[in-house]
């Protein structure tokens, strides 16, 4: 893709950055942040020695840590970039680190789980301003980052009620340096739309792969050979991080439950649909769907080229990724 993340800024907006987990996502924020300019200091903790070698090893920061606090201690801008059900722990570890005005901020796919579990623990003075980059691939740890991940992508803020208005504006401001689009909305809802878009499609995929190996007596072979199309895709999914996902589905259960209420009420209509022989309803159903494929290529949300972009023919094996 030819994204592009823009010149560095001027001066730095933040004096020391703080990341903690140093993962797909908080790597791809310290490759962005550094080159943008975007804090003075980038400081990096991770509970994992390989993770923290290989952001050494790659220059992702420029102080690296194992405890979190370390990294907290003086910084103006503290980002959790940890699986949604480690962030009360690490709350609890940089409070008494945190100076009076620093923002905390989060990256989870779940807002109001973690807006509980993280508030209670953050001193006076202290403004919690949680985000969610609507972005991402089904790869984990330091190496996976890259800089222009979160270029044209979402990333939704869910600030409390009552938070400091200049720390939602610099939050914001961090944001769009990287290349997203920002937005704001309230914790509940985002839970609601995220379950239906992001999360309920995971834990789909997740199951028909799940089925399919299930089927293994019969299939075995047959799913990897003939893993074409639609089965491919899924497979790509349900190769994402085990523990992120399973902490989204821990921590956002009644939207996910309530989305899937939904979902599962359709597949009867569809599965009655097919029982029927009613091809006029599957095909109006498919019509719209298309539609809703097109709008998002013409949002620019995701490749027009067939299949993903993926090579194919003539192309085959010379890169092209
Ligand atoms: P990741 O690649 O697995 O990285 C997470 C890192 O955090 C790992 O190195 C992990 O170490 C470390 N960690 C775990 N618990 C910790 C703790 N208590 N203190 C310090 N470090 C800790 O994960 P990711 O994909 O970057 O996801 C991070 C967050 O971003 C999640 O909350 C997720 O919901 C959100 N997010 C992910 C995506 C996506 O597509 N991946 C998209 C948007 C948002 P260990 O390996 O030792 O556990």
């Amino acid at each position: 893709m030819s994204e592009r993340l823009g010149p560095p800024l001027g001066a730095p907006l933040f004096d020391r950055l703080a990341l903690i987990g140093v993962g797909l996502i908080g790597s791809s924020i310290a490759r962005a942040a550094r080159r943008k300019n975007l804090a003075r200091v980038i400081a990096i903790a991770d509970a994992s020695a390989e993770a923290r070698a290989r952001a050494e090893a790659l220059k992702l920061g420029d102080e690296v840590f194992a405890g979190a606090a370390e990294a907290a201690a003086g910084a103006d801008f503290v980002v959790l970039c940890v699986p949604v059900g480690a962030d009360e722990a690490v709350a609890r570890a940089i409070a008494p680190q945190l100076k009076p005005g620093a923002i905390v901020s989060d990256v989870g796919s779940v807002k109001g789980a973690v807006l509980a579990a993280v508030a209670p623990h953050l001193p006076k003075g202290v403004a919690l301003v949680p985000a969610h980059p609507v972005a991402g691939t089904e790869q984990s740890g330091p190496d996976a980052g890259f800089a222009t991940l979160f270029v044209n992508r979402w990333c939704i803020l869910t600030p409390p009620d009552g938070v400091d208005a200049t720390a939602v504006a610099k939050v914001r401001a961090f944001w769009e340096a990287l290349g997203a689009n920002v937005e704001t909305m309230d914790a509940a809802h985002h839970d609601l739309v995220l379950a239906i878009t992001s999360h309920v499609p995971h834990l789909i995929a997740y199951n028909i792969v799940g089925t399919a190996s299930d089927l293994e007596e019969t299939t075995r072979s047959e799913v990897i050979k003939f893993s074409a199309g639609g089965f491919r895709d899924s497979t790509r999914i349900a190769a994402s991080d085990p523990t992120m996902w399973r902490d989204v589905f821990l921590n956002n259960k009644d939207a996910v439950l309530e989305a899937l209420g939904r979902f599962t009420e359709d597949l009867t209509a569809l599965q009655r649909m097919i029982r029927r022989g009613d091809g006029d309803g599957l095909f109006a159903l498919f019509s719209r769907t298309r539609a809703i494929r097109r709008a998002i290529v013409e949002l620019g949300q995701e490749t027009a080229a067939p299949d993903f972009g993926r090579p194919h023919g003539e192309d085959n094996g010379n890169g092209g990724s």
